[in-house]
């Protein structure tokens, strides 16, 4: 007898050998009719596989995600049999579950075209009709490879000839189909219910451009109906909405091959990009922040000791200006602004020193990578790099949690996820200061009020790291904010400040980001609003130019115009005169006499002022300018009738008419 501890902790007694599927049976046959697949000891296995020894078992079944990964993988099986059925001659090489789905790569001469997917995808219906049982083998080596060379799989025959000897080799049977699988799969292909073959494209045998290009056929699959359209339906609105095709649609920016990954900025895209720029340059001036510029082209020797040579080399675009001058357009600010705090003597009194730089970089990302605006090969980051004490690192993160949470709020974006990662096998730093650190950075995340998800061993090297990401609203997530406690590089380039007690310290560096760059972030927001920006970032508004007046912001608020001269009542005014300088407060009499010596106008600009305002100024031009601004105000308001409904009064800025408009659809 062996003994099986359920999730719920209970543990039974039961024969040795006994699957899983009999299990489930056992507990009851709707269990077992819904069964996917078990999970032994924290592992998916066969629920066909004789259990021999106690084990923690859970039977899973469709409601748990975990099983997406199977039922991908058995539709990847599914394309292969009907493949098969469809075209013997076709060659069978790997076919994994990937993320929302899977795909299968095919040795053939002539490519899949789209009415070959329509033909495959009712060749798997039928199979799936057919629930044929899913069968697993364990195989000899020898066998193996004989069988797949007498089928005319040389693919699989190579691939099971480089299976390390102490592996055993198992194929799983469905039909007439065999593929060599290390499984799990459900045990019948009527399990899988809901999937779409999606597209196809060229894949290189093993990714490698020296070998056949195969055809890859990709597919989705998930546990219920509902889940395939949401997903489908989310990457029709993708497309739609897909930056690249909108950037253009909406004349913001370009690319072309003489300067890969790098953005053409037009001069609508280049409003958005400034009006952000603004935007962050006030919010972190408030927050305490400097604003510093560093080169873009800096020695090799910098690079070398800040350890980017050597870690981030591949990444670089170096110079080569002389034989023995390398220059390298920098990767990263972070040795640049360590740089500009060595400057001078620093003490504990200028900590914490938060030094910001909306800084360009440049990263040769191969080409494969680059994708539109979301992968560049020239980003500016709204980087900075906050110089503090141990003691600091922990208010610095709650002050920087919630200018980030407020920021990404201003852009739309209110859900946040925080992933924690922690010290990595390959560190630098004693136990003592990780421990340190990543005490401090938690308990900060906690009283910023958030939770996160650990990311056990994923810190950088030179310290924990906390990551941001945004959830947009067609569900997807966006890595965009960091935050990096680092206590190697001011070593390293010898940063130092003098504490309290006159002793000379080493500062930490936290480096943070809080949109990531600006590319990348505008191509979240392109997507995010399809195009259709909030008013602020909108690169045209709802703005008509007309002439500046004093009046018009009183006409268009309080839709009458002012009084003028002898219909003053107040017996005293405030006064402000023709050239805009105050004069104080003056009886009606002498204000009067006084515009009148000028030639002008005594207007009333702030009549609930107590004493009112009074301007003077030429009244019969100003009426003329504020009646056009309220006649523009009208036309607008008609036009917006049904789509918009103006949020604020209308207000004069410069030659602008600026109010605040939302959609009413
Ligand atoms: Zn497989
Ligand atoms: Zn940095």
């Amino acid at each position: 007898m062996i003994n099986i501890t359920f999730p719920d902790n209970s543990i039974k007694q039961f024969p040795k050998n006994i699957t899983g599927l009999e299990v489930a049976n056992l507990i009851s046959s709707s269990l077992a009719k819904d069964a996917l697949v078990a999970e032994i000891n924290n592992q998916l296995k066969d629920l066909s596989l004789p259990i021999e020894f106690d084990c923690h078992l859970r039977i899973l079944t469709h409601k748990d995600p975990e099983c997406l990964e199977i039922i991908r993988h058995d539709a990847a099986h599914i394309t292969a049999q009907a493949v098969k059925e469809l075209f013997p001659h076709v060659q069978v090489t790997i076919g994994p579950a990937i993320e929302n789905g899977f795909y299968y790569d095919f040795a053939t001469e002539k490519p899949f075209t789209p009415e070959d997917l329509l033909q495959i995808t009712a060749k798997m219906q039928d199979i799936i009709n057919r629930d044929e049982k899913i069968i697993r083998e364990v195989w000899n080596r020898e066998q193996a490879i004989e069988f797949f060379k007498k089928i005319g799989e040389f693919y699989k025959a190579e691939i099971i000839s480089e299976i390390p000897a102490k592996e055993d080799i198992t194929l799983y049977r469905q039909g007439n189909f065999v593929d060599l699988c290390r499984g799990p799969h459900a045990l019948s292909t009527g399990k899988v219910k809901y999937f779409k073959l999606m597209k196809i494209a060229g894949a290189y045998w093993r990714g490698d451009s020296n070998n056949p290009m195969l055809q890859r056929i990709y597919g989705t699959a998930w546990a219920t109906r509902e889940q395939l359209n949401n997903h489908l339906h989310m990457i029709e609105e993708a497309e739609k909405r897909d930056h690249r095709k909108l950037g253009k649609e909406l004349g913001l920016f370009h690319f072309q091959e003489e300067a890969p990954g790098m953005v053409f900025w037009h001069d609508k895209g280049w409003s958005i990009y400034n009006t952000i720029e603004q935007y962050i340059r006030k919010k972190i001036r408030k927050a305490g922040y400097i604003e510093v510029r560093t080169p873009v082209v800096v020695d090799k020797s910098l690079w070398q000791q800040s350890g980017h040579w050597e870690k981030f080399r591949e990444d670089m675009f170096a110079l080569n200006l002389s034989e023995d001058k390398i220059f390298a357009l920098k990767p990263m600010n972070c040795p640049c602004h360590v740089q500009i705090f060595k400057q001078g003597i620093k003490s504990y009194r200028d900590l914490p020193l938060r030094m910001s730089e909306f800084g360009l970089c440049h990263r040769n990302e191969s080409s494969g990578a680059l994708h539109g605006l979301m992968r560049v090969r020239a980003l500016v980051q709204d980087d900075a790099h906050i110089f503090c004490t141990e003691e600091q690192i922990n208010s610095e993160t709650v002050n920087f949690c919630q200018l980030l949470t407020e920021i990404y709020r201003d852009f739309g974006f209110s859900e946040i996820k925080i992933k924690f990662s922690d010290r990595p096998k390959l560190r630098a730093g004693t136990d003592e200061i990780w421990d340190k650190a990543e005490t401090s950075l938690k308990h900060a995340v906690e009283e910023a009020g958030y939770s996160y998800i650990l990311s056990p061993g994923d810190g950088a090297f030179y310290g924990p790291k906390l990551e941001f990401c945004l959830k947009d609203s067609l569900g997807r997530e966006w890595q965009c904010g960091t935050l990096q406690v680092d206590f190697v590089l001011p070593e390293r380039l010898d940063a130092n400040y003098i504490a309290a007690n006159g002793e000379k310290k080493r500062p930490v560096m936290l480096h943070r980001a809080i949109i990531g760059s600006f590319e990348r972030f505008i191509g979240i927001l392109i997507e995010e609003y399809s195009g259709r920006f909030p008013i602020w970032l909108a690169p045209v508004q709802i703005a008509i130019a007309t002439i500046t007046s004093n009046l018009s912001n009183y006409a268009l608020e309080n839709n009458n115009f002012p009084k003028a001269n002898r219909e003053i009542k107040a017996s005293q005014v405030r006064l402000v005169d023709e050239n805009g300088a105050m004069l104080g407060i003056l009886n009606i009499k002498d204000a009067l006499e006084r515009a009148e010596r000028a030639n002008l106008d005594l207007v009333e600009i702030s009549p609930n002022a107590e004493p009112p305002v009074c301007k003077i100024l030429d009244f019969g031009r100003e009426i003329i300018h504020a009646d056009i601004a309220m006649k523009l105000f009208e036309r607008i308001s008609l036009a917006l009738e049904g789509i918009a409904k103006i949020d604020s009064a209308p207000k004069m800025e410069g030659k602008q008419i600026i109010m605040l408009v939302s959609s009413s659809l």
